[in-house]
């Protein structure tokens, strides 16, 4: 952290007045076009790190912004970077008319995917084109796109690298670059990748890094592909997320198939994500629960990109109760209603673990993260509590039968909810999106306030 302040120079000026009282989108300074496309979406009020990032981004500022998955980060760059290519738009036929302006590299194509769908959702009103390129599939098709021009282009980086070496791409008017989950791009070894692609990148341009967390590595990244960054968090280093409430169950290694469909079902949970160490455990947790006539999936480096998009959207579409899903593969999904997110293994990296975990509790709603602990985790759980500076105590296992309340609440409660009795978030961020019943029925939450640090000055 010391080190990361090093390099923030800037000092934001006094007068910042968007970054203390922007509590709607009218005050930020965007386009009517795209407030419409945003209202669309349902969201009434920026989130913390949208309130923050988007007026320091409008500025033309560089900025490594730390903030949990959830918060809202996709739009605090999307927002902002729309708005500047704003006097590009038209409706000119001519590829030269449409070349790369904005560059969103992701370590997953699943982010990849989700990124450019927010991106297709917050442009829609205006005449900016973008696509998503990544690898696993055919490049053909990409590349009839690409050579069609587009301003906005979210690409995972050993994919763009392919069709920029082979000129499928100009790269040379980028005029901004994000670098999304920076930290797990590290993690999974793009840094040379990201190098290369930085020498067909101008130099000048404006560079905006995301990352859940932030270590010297990040920080090195930083300074070799940012120029004098403002620094913004929402939430404390390393922390893990305060909408969620976090339960470790003791069970040895045997029992845990059982025991993760006790956790379900004693609690009614309609969907829930359940993660492994590796893609053979993950194989063998779906097809043993689809033995047992559960509707599972599984998701994993190894499995075809169709196989993975169908796994997906079945579990967006709620055809799927249980997705199963290694880290990597499970990195970036945004499935806003989820209620659960189980560690049918402890990761190994006390990082996967925040991320892991950040996948439920998402948009602020409470969410529930159960780890099956086995007596060879012990160790890793102990890190883990280092890591996120909590302890996680151990309880028993829930009753098979699903509690009363659920029986009571739903004969008195619709099956979807109004923003007013939502969690805190869509309280305050007036989402409208109906949230099944179930993920209001668990125990409430830690609620602690995210800590918005306004961008730190030298
Ligand atoms: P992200 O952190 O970008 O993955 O966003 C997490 C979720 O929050 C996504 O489903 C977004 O659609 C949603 N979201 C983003 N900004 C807002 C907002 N201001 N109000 C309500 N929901 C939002």
């Amino acid at each position: 952290m010391e080190a990361s302040k090093e390099i923030v120079r800037a000092i934001v000026p006094e007068t910042t007045p968007a970054l203390e009282v922007a509590s709607s989108f009218d005050e930020l300074g965007l386009a009517a076009p795209i407030l419409a496309a945003v209202k669309e979406m349902g969201y009434v009020i920026p989130t913390p790190i949208q309130q923050q990032a988007i007026p320091l981004v409008l500025a033309g500022r560089d900025l490594m912004a730390q903030a949990q998955t959830g918060t809202g980060k996709t739009a605090a760059f999307v927002l902002p970077l729309l708005q500047k290519m704003v006097p590009h738009a038209n409706a000119s036929a001519s590829p030269a008319r449409h070349p790369v302006r904005a560059l969103v590299l992701t370590p997953t194509r699943e982010l990849a995917i989700q990124v450019h769908e927010s991106v297709v959702g917050y442009n829609k009103h205006l005449a900016l084109r973008s696509t998503v390129v990544f690898g696993g599939v055919d490049m053909k098709a990409q590349l009839a796109d690409l050579r069609g021009g587009v301003e906005i282009l979210v690409a995972t980086p050993g994919r763009l690298l392919d069709h920029a070496n082979s000129r499928g791409v100009l790269l040379s008017q980028v005029q901004f670059l994000v670098l999304d989950e920076a930290d797990r791009m590290l993690d999974m070894g793009f840094l040379p990748d990201l190098k290369r692609i930085l020498d067909f990148l101008p130099t000048k341009r404006q560079t905006l890094l995301f990352s859940a967390t932030f270590d010297d590595n990040i920080v090195g990244l930083a300074r070799s592909f940012l120029q004098n960054p403002l620094k913004v968090e929402v939430a404390k280093r390393n922390t893990s997320a305060d909408n969620v409430e976090q339960l470790v169950h003791k069970v040895k290694e045997e029992n845990k198939l059982d025991a993760l469909v006790q956790v379900v079902n004693s609690r009614d949970i309609a969907q829930v994500l359940v993660f492994t160490r590796t893609k053979v455990c993950a194989d063998k947790v779906g097809h043993r629960l689809q033995k047992r006539g559960i509707k599972a999936a599984i998701i994993h480096g190894d499995k075809a990109q169709v196989e993975r998009l169908a796994a997906l959207e079945g579990f967006k579409q709620g055809k799927v109760q249980y997705l199963v899903a290694t880290d990597i593969a499970a990195r970036g999904l945004d499935i806003v209603e989820l209620p659960c997110v189980v560690n049918y293994e402890l990761p190994y990296a006390p990082e996967d673990y925040v991320h892991r975990i950040g996948r439920t509790g998402r948009a602020g709603a409470s969410g529930l993260a159960v780890s099956l602990c086995a007596p060879d985790e012990e160790r890793l759980l102990a890190g883990i509590e280092r890591f996120i500076k909590r302890d996680l105590k151990a309880t028993p296992l829930p009753e098979t039968a699903p509690p009363p309340v659920r029986a009571i609440a739903t004969s008195i409660m619709p099956a979807t909810v109004s923003s007013e009795t939502k969690g805190p978030f869509s309280q305050r961020f007036g989402r409208t999106r109906a949230e099944p019943v179930c993920a209001l029925l668990l125990p409430p939450a830690n609620q602690v306030e995210p800590t918005p640090t306004v961008a730190t000055p030298a």
